[in-house]
């Protein structure tokens, strides 16, 4: 069977918890790109990818939108049980540019599933479970309001935390402190960067916060400083922005550097080229978390088929991008609970996509 249509769809996607403040920058929510691809029986398969803003990734969603316009009819006439192969067709049409293609990787990897009237979780190498802790991100914030946000999330249940730090590196600390000081001991901190820091603030960061509990998340953009402070920090590190492809991966395990890696669906371009990453940092015996830049309910249903088959034992975290924003583009997804990501039943994704949700 053949892939006879592909659609690329838009929506907006407001934060329901306010703005989100990152690396000093603010957006108000995600600019979401869908994207259907049709087999000559109808049968719909979907993808999700939203950069944040465009500052976060190598992506912007005006980019992303005229990338995907670009490759859609690559799609058109190749088998829509083959995703791999597409990919291989998306790579020879445009070289690089992994977050254009990853909705439409994602959308092949669904649409394969439900031709084969299975889940995707199942093409993935099988569900270890049904269920994957969740976290949630405080972004920057004087160290009180952080606090209080932190002490929000674990009464809504969030068990595992990540303190968004990457400023002034002393601020930080204080930031650390108080989040560390407002909730239970038990209740896992990441300290996350993402990249923000120089070498040197990373280096007083971790100095001052010897006594502290916490994951240490891409300190610094530049592998070389993230390298060094691992070489003077006993904390975990996992890194996230650092990790493109298989190669950065490799490196960073062969150099001692990570303890975990954080895998994003949109910056790796897709289902395909993650579960690769996926299965090789398991098998070097690393902590994965599988998340992505932004979207609603596909990407959250794409991330726990992702996380679901990604073996327990390894398993970090992820988030649930559904409860960020105030709209939905699915049906079928479970709702969270006690902090924890359940996986839709059903073929492919599991979820039913309505196209009346995102068309407005
Ligand atoms: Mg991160």
């Amino acid at each position: 069977m053949k892939i006879k249509t592909a659609r690329l769809y838009r929506q907006s996607q407001p934060f329901a918890d306010g703005p989100y403040i990152c690396r000093g920058q603010t957006e108000d929510g995600f600019d979401s790109c869908i994207v259907a691809l049709e087999a000559e029986d109808g049968t719909i398969g979907w993808g999700e990818a939203a950069p944040l803003g465009a500052f976060y990734a190598e992506a912007f969603p005006e980019a992303m939108r005229a990338g995907i316009e670009r490759l859609l009819p690559v799609t058109i006439g190749l088998s829509a049980t083959a995703p791999d192969r597409l990919a291989d067709a998306l790579n020879h049409a445009m070289l690089g540019q992994p977050a254009v293609k990853s909705a439409i990787d994602m959308a092949a990897w669904d649409l394969a599933a439900r031709v084969m009237d299975s889940p995707l979780s199942d093409l993935l190498g099988g569900a270890d479970g049904d269920s994957v802790p969740l976290y949630r991100s405080i972004g920057q914030a004087d160290p009180d309001a952080m606090a209080q946000k932190a002490q929000d999330y674990v009464r809504r249940g969030y068990r595992r935390l990540q303190v968004k730090v990457g400023a002034d590196p002393l601020e930080d600390v204080e930031r650390l402190k108080a989040v560390r000081a407002a909730v239970p001991n038990d209740v896992p901190l990441y300290a996350d960067a993402n990249g923000g820091w120089l070498l040197e603030d990373g280096l007083r960061f971790v100095d001052r916060t010897r006594d502290i509990d916490y994951w240490l998340e891409q300190p610094c953009m530049a592998y070389a400083d993230n390298r060094t402070i691992a070489q003077r920090c006993a904390k975990p590190m996992v890194l996230d922005e650092g990790l493109v492809t298989l190669a950065d991966l490799l490196r960073a395990h062969q150099d001692g550097v990570i303890s975990g890696a954080t895998l994003k669906i949109a910056r790796i371009g897709g289902i395909g080229p993650t579960r690769l990453m996926r299965d090789i940092a398991v098998s070097l015996g690393l902590k994965v978390t599988i998340e992505d830049t932004g979207g609603s309910t596909i990407n959250t249903a794409a991330t726990a088929h992702m996380m679901l088959s990604t073996p327990k034992a390894h398993r970090a975290h992820t988030v649930d991008f559904m409860n960020w924003v105030t709209v939905q583009n699915a049906t079928g997804m479970p709702a969270t609970a006690e902090g924890m990501l359940f996986g839709p039943s059903g073929p492919g994704l599991g979820i039913t996509v309505d196209p009346d949700l995102f068309l407005q």
